[in-house]
């Protein structure tokens, strides 16, 4: 067996105490760390509202159960001791800059030759690979659009919502896909993500919570008045 295998399956079958002597850091947060968007909505002084985009009808008899499956985080998404983590990669899939350095580093080397396995990945896309060091227990990796295109940024959320409905994973966290290097306008993104995460979390009632992963202070200004629209708490 290739030594990627051997220590996918070491890590997804070890014992969560062992597993975190592997950790590049200290810190790891687990599901029960992070506030609902219900919760963190009792606590925050929030942001100002930004109207929904989508012509999208939300099912408003979901509402109140919906706002307790989504989550604002912001900080790394390395930290995060969950089921999978959402990558944004480049089509080569071989590691870059951004949250995809910072993934690969807290994953180590063996995360890199499992994505050499897989031949890259088109624009819209998206795959999944063992998680290894990192504590999350699985990378989605998706390429997002470069510049604004929602079409392609639609499919890269739906891509990976997919993914960990197949795979029956309870809890993904999302970083703000094509904002960074790619470029993708903050607030457009952000629309895109809300929306698509509601249309799914309507239709996939076991999934238990999607973290909308901020890094920037831009982002969380931005997505605490977007998830008043899409992910309404009254
Ligand atoms: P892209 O090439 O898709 O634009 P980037 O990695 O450049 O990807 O940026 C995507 C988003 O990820 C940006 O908001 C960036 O600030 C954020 N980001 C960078 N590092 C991390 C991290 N460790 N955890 C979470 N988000 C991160």
């Amino acid at each position: 067996m290739a030594g990627w295998k051997e220590d996918k399956e070491k890590f997804l079958s070890m014992p969560l105490d062992a597993k975190r002597k592997f950790y590049a850091g200290k810190q790891y947060k687990q599901i029960s760390d992070i506030p609902t968007w219900e919760e963190y909505a009792k606590k925050a002084t929030l942001a100002p509202q930004i109207p929904s985009k989508t012509d999208f009808q939300i099912d408003s008899s979901l509402n109140s159960s919906l706002c307790k499956k989504v989550s604002i985080f912001q900080g790394d998404i390395t930290t995060l001791e969950i089921d999978a983590i959402v990558n944004a990669a480049n089509t080569s899939l071989l590691g870059g800059g951004g949250v995809d350095g910072a993934i690969h580093r807290a994953a180590g080397p063996n995360l890199l030759a499992e994505c050499k396995t897989l031949n890259g990945c088109p624009t819209g896309d998206a795959v999944i690979t063992g998680g290894y060091k990192l504590p999350a227990k699985y990378v989605i990796h998706t390429v997002g659009p470069r510049g604004e295109k929602p079409g392609l940024l639609q499919q890269c959320y739906r891509n990976c919502l997919k993914i960990m409905a197949e795979r029956k994973l309870q809890t993904v966290a999302f970083p703000c896909i094509s904002t960074g290097i790619y470029d993708y306008p903050n607030e457009p993104a952000a629309h895109v993500a809300a929306s698509e995460v509601r249309k799914f979390l309507e239709k996939n009632s076991e999934v238990e919570r999607v973290v909308f992963c901020i890094f920037l202070d831009q982002d969380h200004v931005i997505y605490e008045g977007v998830l008043q629209s899409y992910f309404p708490l009254k």
